[in-house]
């Protein structure tokens, strides 16, 4: 992995919150194609970088890069056109549409009809649409969920909610996928289907960001892992070396 060339790169990102660096001078390179853990422990500052890398936050000092381009300053939803998509550490759907609607709300992107085409239904529209549908349907295939097309989000069991909103994610068709803790609250059967599908993400040639304090996922999924505490990195390699490594024993016992 040490070799591929790096689709995102920041250095030297500051986050002040008032009196609080958050983020105190984070670099992180991540290479194309692999999956890149970000651990450390609660209020370490891992979902504030995910925040400042999609444009959430404007960090408040600091270099971002991704596919050679500058991120600082622009809006969220330029950087998810740009092709970084992300899921959020809360469950974050439209409870009330249907699981296929949620797919499909990351699609609008990919259409061209303009006002006029959507108020009168014209051929362009409906051609969009439909196509839009089968996409969402295919996602939806993707991450396991074809069954639950119909259902309401929000009656979806827990585990299927957070694939839902991972399927919705990939609808932007994104270069970089950012995942915020997805298997938080899983039960063990549902761990295992999410790991297979982060891995055939991956395969499809999406560089994946995965926070995530279950220890056994990051080991055995990430490429390389990099540890936040107190906002800064303290260590960061293979996940057996920074497993093993002293400053990341210390933060976890003394957190
Ligand atoms: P993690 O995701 O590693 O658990 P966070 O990035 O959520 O940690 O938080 C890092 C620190 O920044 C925490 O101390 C948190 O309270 C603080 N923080 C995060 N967002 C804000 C904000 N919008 N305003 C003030 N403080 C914040
Ligand atoms: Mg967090």
């Amino acid at each position: 992995a040490g070799g591929q060339p790096e689709v995102l790169q920041a250095s030297g990102v500051l986050m002040q919150f008032g009196g609080l660096k958050a983020l105190n001078n984070v670099d992180l390179t991540v290479r194309r194609g692999t999956i890149h853990g970000l651990i450390g422990p609660n209020g370490s500052g891992k979902s504030t970088m995910m925040n400042v890398l999609t444009g959430i936050y404007v960090p408040t000092a600091g270099a971002i890069s991704f596919g050679g381009r500058s991120l600082v300053g622009r809006t969220s939803s330029d950087i998810a056109l740009s092709g970084i998509a992300r899921t959020f550490q809360n469950v974050q759907l439209f409870g009330e549409m249907t699981a296929q609607q949620n797919v499909q709300v990351g699609l609008h992107h990919t259409f061209r009809s303009n006002l006029f085409d959507v108020a009168v239904h014209t051929p362009r529209y409906k051609r969009e649409s439909a196509a839009a549908a089968n996409r969402a349907l295919g996602l939806l295939k993707f991450v396991g969920l074809e069954a639950f097309a119909a259902e309401e989000a929000r009656n979806l069991p827990y585990g299927k909610q957070r694939l839902l909103e991972i399927a919705r994610a990939l609808a932007l068709d994104p270069q970089l996928l950012l995942l915020d803790e997805p298997a938080a609250g899983l039960t063990a059967p549902d761990i295992k289907e999410l790991i297979a599908i982060i891995r055939k993400i991956r395969e499809h040639g999406v560089t994946v960001i995965l926070i995530e304090h279950h220890m056994d996922v990051v080991m055995s999924m990430c490429d390389t892992v990099s540890v936040l505490d107190f906002g800064q990195k303290i260590a960061e390699g293979e996940p057996a070396a920074v497993q093993a490594d002293a400053k990341v024993i210390e933060a976890y016992l003394g957190g």
